[in-house]
């Protein structure tokens, strides 16, 4: 991607006007599937899935579960994690981040780059969701690594708190986010509600 457009491609769709209830318990969350388990423990960067492929197209518009706790605690969980940055920080790609669907998981997981931190660390976000939207909003241009070639202004709040588990301690955490980052954050958390940036336009 050009770096001018850099900034502005990630991966993602609608938060709900409705903020996603939480306190949910990821126990109940089902088991990876031996699918799932392949796309994880495969080599390399992640296929990353478009919305030009049918089937593709279909998973990007499915809502996403939890992962079990116990999965959070595997390697595995960190072999994703790794792949998930080394995928969308890939010069074919060079977002600012991806999600779960986008890579093939029906999962609540995404990859956000912090702008708002100190060296603008990629950092991975088990089970999330957004729980609050500020009613102040911020208007930018919005691309997705999933929808190629396609750009356009989306409104979003200026101010939002995610939560999600803390993979060392399997607490619920919550993180209040402003600016670019919240706006990154938003687009990431639709696509695990199976909406697309498209669908904000
Ligand atoms: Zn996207």
């Amino acid at each position: 991607m050009k770096a001018g457009i850099r900034n502005f491609i990630f991966g993602g769709g609608l938060v709900a006007a409705v903020l996603a209830a939480c306190g949910c318990t990821a126990d109940n969350a089902p088991r990876l599937t031996g699918e799932e388990k392949d796309i994880i423990d495969a080599e390399g960067i992640m296929r990353v899935l478009t919305v030009d492929d049918r089937e593709d197209s279909l998973l990007l518009r499915s809502e996403c579960a939890d992962f079990p706790l116990k999965a959070l605690r595997s390697e595995r969980f960190g072999r994703l994690a790794d792949r998930m940055i080394a995928t969308v920080t890939d010069s074919t790609q060079d977002g600012v981040g991806i999600a779960g669907p986008q890579v093939g998981l029906k999962r609540r997981v995404v990859a956000v780059q912090r702008f708002d931190k100190a060296g603008e660390p990629f950092e991975v976000y088990p089970n999330i969701r957004v729980e609050y939207l500020s009613e102040e909003k911020q208007t930018g241009p919005e691309g997705c690594l999933s929808i190629p070639g396609i750009y356009g202004d989306v409104e979003r709040s200026q101010t939002i708190v995610i939560s999600y588990v803390d993979i060392r301690t399997l607490e619920t955490v919550r993180d209040t986010v402003n600016g670019f980052t919240a706006v990154i954050f938003q687009h990431e958390t639709d696509h695990l509600d199976g909406i697309l940036f498209t669908d904000r336009m």
